[in-house]
């Protein structure tokens, strides 16, 4: 928003012409920014432009991860305006001891979301109690709000779990993201990249020409060879670009974050299992074809069998 007028002069160019292909106008923002006349403007093309907000959860996580942007942000413009927009949730190591409390706000703010867990980020393993106990008071939290849909980070996790155990070998060497394959990005250097990460602004010297080495339609290039066995695989994500940032590979995946990982299987399992037991009480599960609910039903068992008790002793 810092970039407004370019911004508008873009959106309105885009929109003064015809375009051989369909095309979306997106962008992320803190909101801080989107008042006065940047907010009317939006408001007046929210049909052809959508913002997604970032919110970290409650004033305290947000403004701990946020520089006190809390109070500046008009919360009600955003849900009203694209209310089939989620925000996007972070949590850091300041803002995990009230991750549930965030996750409540966000809904009673009345928006989606999706969260994850900062990239980046020193993530000690002190931390892993604190994380169980707040995503079990989530996922306790969804049990007792039936029409609630829980957010990706369980739902993904169970189903993808359970599929790969089916056909181990065809997902396990399926790529995380669309990067260099459904995507491209055209930089302002005039240089097309796989995506966003190989551009210079993301931090990566010579991206076009690393990307020009790799082939990217080739699934068994992104395959990390400490995962394989691992059950979390399908559902752990990887972005191949900031891989290569931190260790030149693109497949490597941060391994501080792997008990992090099964917490989450096991705490998504857990909530899973339990709407199994009263499918038609819970729309998430009453809604799935039956298909859906045999992936989730194997993924359940899995994560259970194999993951709980060591989670248990975090
Ligand atoms: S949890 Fe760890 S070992 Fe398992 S897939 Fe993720 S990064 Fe790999
Ligand atoms: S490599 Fe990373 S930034 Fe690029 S599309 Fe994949 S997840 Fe997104």
């Amino acid at each position: 928003m810092l970039a407004f007028d370019t911004i508008r002069e873009i959106a309105e160019w885009i929109w003064s012409r015809p375009w051989p292909k369909p095309y979306i106008c997106y962008a992320t923002t803190n909101g801080t920014l989107v008042h006065g006349d940047i907010k009317e403007w939006f408001r007046k093309n929210s049909k052809r432009f959508v913002l997604g907000l970032s919110l970290d959860g409650t004033k305290a996580q947000h403004d701990a991860n946020r520089s006190d942007s809390y109070d500046k942000i008009d919360f009600a413009f955003f849900r009203d305006t694209w209310p089939f927009q989620g925000v996007k949730a972070t949590v850091s190591p300041a803002s995990i001891h009230d991750f549930a409390d965030g996750v409540k706000h966000i809904v009673e703010l009345g928006f989606k979301y999706s969260i994850n867990l900062a990239y980046g980020m020193q993530w000690s393993e002190d931390l892993l109690p604190v994380y169980r106990e707040e995503l079990q008071k989530v996922a306790e939290f969804y049990l007792e709000n039936p029409d609630l849909e829980p957010p990706s980070l369980f739902a993904h996790i169970v189903s993808r779990i359970g599929a790969d155990s089916r056909r181990a070998d065809k997902q396990k060497k399926r790529k995380w993201c669309g990067t260099g394959t459904a995507m491209s990005c055209l930089a302002p250097d005039g240089k097309t990249y796989p995506c966003q990460a190989f551009m210079p602004s993301s931090g990566m010297e010579g991206g076009s020409g690393i990307a020009s080495k790799i082939d990217f339609a080739d699934d068994v290039n992104f395959r990390d060879p400490h995962c394989i066995d691992c059950i979390c695989d399908s559902a752990c994500p990887s972005c191949y670009g900031n891989n290569y940032l931190r260790t030149g590979t693109l497949f490597s995946r941060d391994k501080s974050l792997c008990k992090f990982r099964r917490v989450e299987a096991v705490a998504a399992s857990w909530l899973y299992g339990m709407m199994l037991q009263d499918p038609e009480k819970y729309p998430t599960i009453a809604k799935m074809k039956p298909s859906e609910k045999l992936a989730v039903a194997r993924g359940v068992k899995l994560i259970q069998e194999t993951l709980a008790d060591e989670v248990e002793a975090y």
